[in-house]
Order: structure tokens, then C-alpha cells, then sequence
């Protein structure tokens, strides 16, 4: 097995442990492989070990990897756009992405829905919540969310099928879950009102297993799959 298979199956094996230890099944919870400045050899080898999930924080190196696999015709493949989102790259997502996570807006929204190609079937979003740092602008307030969720789902091209955080880095456990919970409350909360709700996109690296006892539904990890990021590039 080559290194990135290798990661990919001690993923896998951490969420099934942790999912099994909360008393919920392993396939609750969908593993989004996150390959930002990953090349795609790298995406290649994650595909070949059965993983067809990928986030991208960046608009552009998104569609070209997007372009590039299609071109390849490997298909089933899910791409998920989980970086801010500037109003003037908005097409470039509604046009290839298949998920965003990260609409904090109406404007945003509005784009992303009128953008969306006709043929195509609606863009799977998720509100970013700011749950809990106070040093991000990403993200909206809990008490915010009753409207936008309202606005978003109102919008022909979308499909809201719920939330997203990324909390302030927490290295205890106790507070990671304390932080975890209160998204699983607004999200169990959110699913009452939409038919459409069925993720909760919580959870990286360093708090996977305390976001998976609080309720998450998908996972975004990179480092552990793909190794350490390089920025000098
Ligand atoms: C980079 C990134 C991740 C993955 O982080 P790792 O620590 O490498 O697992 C997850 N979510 C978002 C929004 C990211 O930007």
C-alpha cells in the first residue's frame, strides 16, 4: 500500500472507532478527503483507494482538478468547495463544485443560485456557522441563522442540506465536545424545519472523535491523509 491508502484506511479506522464508541454506525459519518495544495497524482492515489470525496479551499486550483479528473472521465466523483468565498469567484463554484460549505450570506447565495448552470442539479450548500472564534469573519451568528436558512432555502438553484464550523483550535477534549454540541443542537434543530438537512460538516484532524460524539456528519480531514502542507510553493 502506498502512503496516502495507507493514511486513508487509519481514517477510516479512527472514524469507525470513535463513531462505534458513541453507539452510532461508522456510515453515519462521511469521510471528506481535503486536498488543498495537494496535486492531483496525490488526489489520483486517494481515488484509487475508494475515496470519491474532495474538498478545496481555493477556487481556482479547485476547477483546475475538477477539469482535469473529468477529462480523465473517472467518474462519481463529489467535489466540495469549503474555502471563503469571494462574490467574484462565485460562478466559477456554482458552475463546477458540487457542494459549497460555506455560504455566510444572501448576496452570496443569491449568486451561487443564479449562477448554477440549468442543466445541472442544484448546489449543494451548507451555512457556515461562527461558533466559536472570535478572530474569524467567516461564518454567521446562531441567532442569524433562522433567516438565512430561510432566504437559502427559498433559492432555486441551491439545495441546503445544513451546517458548517470550523472552532477555534481547542486541544481538550471536553471543550471540544462542549463547542461540537452546541452545532449538533442548531443543526438536529434546522432538520426539523428543512426536509432537506442531513449534514452536519464538523470535525478536522485534531477534534474528529470529539465531533463525531457531538452529532457530526462529515468529517473534513487533510493532514492525516495527505501529510503536511506545503505554503512556500
Ligand atoms: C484545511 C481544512 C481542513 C483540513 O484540515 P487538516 O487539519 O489538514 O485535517 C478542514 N476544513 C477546512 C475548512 C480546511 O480549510
Amino acid at each position: 500500500m502506498n502512503d496516502i491508502a495507507h493514511n486513508l484506511a487509519q481514517v477510516r479506522d479512527k472514524i469507525s472507532a470513535a463513531a462505534t464508541r458513541c453507539g452510532r454506525a461508522s456510515e453515519e459519518v462521511t469521510l471528506l478527503a481535503v486536498s488543498k495544495t495537494k496535486p492531483a497524482s496525490a488526489i489520483a492515489e486517494a481515488i484509487d483507494a475508494g475515496q470519491r470525496m474532495f474538498g478545496e479551499n481555493y477556487v481556482q486550483e479547485g476547477v483546475e482538478k475538477i477539469r482535469h479528473f473529468r477529462e480523465k472521465g473517472t467518474a462519481d466523483l463529489q467535489w466540495h468547495f469549503i474555502g471563503p468565498l469571494q462574490s467574484n469567484k462565485s460562478r466559477l463554484v456554482a458552475e463546477h463544485f458540487d457542494w459549497c460549505h460555506t455560504v455566510d450570506r444572501l448576496r452570496i447565495a443569491s449568486r451561487l443560485s443564479e449562477q448554477r448552470p440549468a442543466e445541472m442539479p442544484p448546489l449543494n450548500v451548507l451555512i457556515q456557522i461562527n461558533i466559536s472564534d472570535e478572530n474569524s469573519k467567516s461564518g454567521i451568528a446562531l441567532e442569524a441563522l433562522d433567516q438565512l436558512a430561510d432566504e437559502v432555502a427559498a433559492l432555486p438553484g441551491l439545495k441546503l442540506r445544513g451546517l458548517m464550523a470550523i472552532p477555534a483550535p481547542e486541544s481538550d477534549y471536553d471543550r471540544q465536545f462542549a463547542v461540537a454540541r452546541q452545532m449538533a443542537v442548531a443543526f438536529e434543530a434546522l432538520k426539523t424545519r428543512f426536509p432537506t438537512v442531513d449534514t452536519l460538516s464538523l470535525g478536522m484532524t485534531d477534534d474528529m472523535a470529539a465531533a463525531i460524539a457531538a452529532g457530526s456528519t462529515m468529517v473534513r480531514i487533510g493532514t492525516a491523509i495527505f501529510g503536511a502542507r506545503d505554503y512556500t510553493q
